[in-house]
């Protein structure tokens, strides 16, 4: 059995952190391959390596020192170095550092620097073996990462071993360092979970798994034991920030279950993430989680005789996509239809494409609605199961919440609802007491 752990920043901030890494990654042989990312924030008003590396590269830039930046980050890892009781000699990787960033050091390969030292540290911390991610991450010189040539590799490297990998980061093909998006080590632990055919992946940060609801808008959401893959999408799609938007993809390719677990309270199960889960797993409840976002505008099409007329959505959609602006949502009505789309994107161009609308189709009337919201209620369980949407609904009239728009995904998967930006906190909470009142049932 093996176990890729992929570590967050917050769980690598100081010694203490490292110190409880290094307690879940023994108490199971299994887990033989950590990922770990950059020291991230000791408490709320302190900074993130990886932000005070950007920093440096910045400052380089405008051609300003970056002295006391570069010190700040020298001290951190000395910090953890000592605290520690570890020998690796990091003093030499700063005076290299130091010397290349003076001779133009590359803004991605500084970046990167903070996952390396870490990895670096966290290696010699659990006496495993450091594997650099440049030896086995490797991009296209498109951008892409090359899954077929990395998997190959790390599964060479790997092979037998336990080891400690940095993640955020890989080599391009001329050998450059180039860096993920932010957040990106959550990517490279999928990646190595996919490459090894890992039983689990586990991905260790400071919360206890996935929220049903957003914290700051519902006080003490419960959290999601089990949540499948596509239910996941739906519901980071719609606004819930959990794992880097890409990492779910390597693993659910090979149907490695994904756990997230919190570093700081290890007991914890956590939310489990699989294709999908055998009935005694469920817990019962309709809805596993509830999010939304702010920030949409509709454009709304009448015209008399349309359902019958065919292109119109053709041409709408054309105009809508020329002006580089992504469609949401297109709920529809006889010879009505309207067009969702996030209001930051559509708003530069607005006036332009309500034109070529018009003039492309000579509706009756075009409307526009700004500041609305959408809120999603995502669950599996909801498929052929009547009733669920009455039931929202009725939550939310009897709430006095004005529903201003419904739509439901073909897969029964979700129930999405507009409403007013004003309503969008009041509606996700009476939505969220609502099926955990009859879950207590
Ligand atoms: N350290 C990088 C960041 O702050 C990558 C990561 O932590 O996943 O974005």
């Amino acid at each position: 059995m093996l176990k890729v752990l992929k570590f967050g920043g917050s769980s690598l901030a100081d010694a203490q952190q490292f110190a409880k890494v290094k307690q879940i990654v023994e108490s199971d042989p299994d887990r033989r391959v950590v990922v770990v990312s950059a020291p991230g924030k000791r408490s709320k008003e302190d900074h993130k390596i990886t932000d005070l590396l950007y920093l440096c590269a910045a400052h380089i830039e405008y051609g300003v020192s970056c002295e006391k930046i570069f010190d700040m980050i020298r001290r951190r890892y000395h910090e953890i170095r000592v605290d520690c009781g570890l020998n690796t000699d990091i003093d030499k990787d700063f005076e290299q550092i130091w010397v290349h960033m003076q001779h133009g050091m590359a803004r991605e390969e500084l970046a990167s620097r903070g996952e390396y030292l870490s990895a670096r540290l966290m290696a010699d911390y659990l006496g495993f073996d450091f594997l650099d991610a440049a030896l086995w991450l490797k991009f296209r010189f498109d951008g892409a990462v090359d899954k077929e040539a990395s998997y190959a590799a790390l599964r060479r490297a790997a092979e037998g071993r336990r080891v400690v990998i940095p993640g955020f980061y890989g080599a391009m093909p001329d050998g450059r360092i180039r860096t993920l998006t932010r957040g990106g080590s959550d990517i490279t632990g999928a990646l190595a979970a996919a490459a090894l055919d890992a039983d689990l992946y586990e991905n260790w940060t400071d919360v206890s798994g996935i929220l049903m609801a957003d914290p700051g808008i519902v006080e003490n959401p419960a959290p999601i034991r089990h949540i499948t893959y596509s239910e996941l999408r739906e519901l980071s799609y719609i606004g819930a920030k959990v794992l880097h938007e890409g990492t779910v993809f390597p693993v659910r390719e090979k149907n490695i279950p994904l756990n997230i677990r919190n570093t700081n309270e290890p007991d914890h199960p956590g939310t489990l993430i699989m294709d999908s889960f055998s009935d005694e797993e469920d817990n019962g409840s309709l809805i596993t989680g509830i999010a939304g976002k702010k920030g949409y505008c509709v454009v709304t099409v009448a015209k008399t005789g349309m359902s019958s007329e065919s292109g119109v959505l053709l041409k709408l959609l054309e105009i809508v996509e020329n002006h580089g602006v992504n469609v949401e949502y297109i709920p529809s009505g006889i010879d009505i239809l309207s067009l969702v789309m996030a209001e930051e994107k559509a708003q530069p161009c607005l006036y332009a494409m309500l034109g070529e609308m018009q003039k492309a189709i000579q509706p009756d009337s075009i409307k526009v609605t700004e500041h609305m919201a959408i809120v999603a209620a995502v669950g599996r369980r909801m498929a052929s199961r009547p009733g669920v949407s009455g039931k929202i609904f009725a939550t939310l009239g009897e709430n006095g919440v004005n529903i201003r728009m419904i739509t439901q995904g073909p897969e029964e998967l979700n129930i999405i609802v507009g409403v007013e930006e004003k309503d969008f906190a009041q509606a996700i909470r009476v939505l969220y007491n609502t099926f955990m009142k009859e879950r207590k049932l």
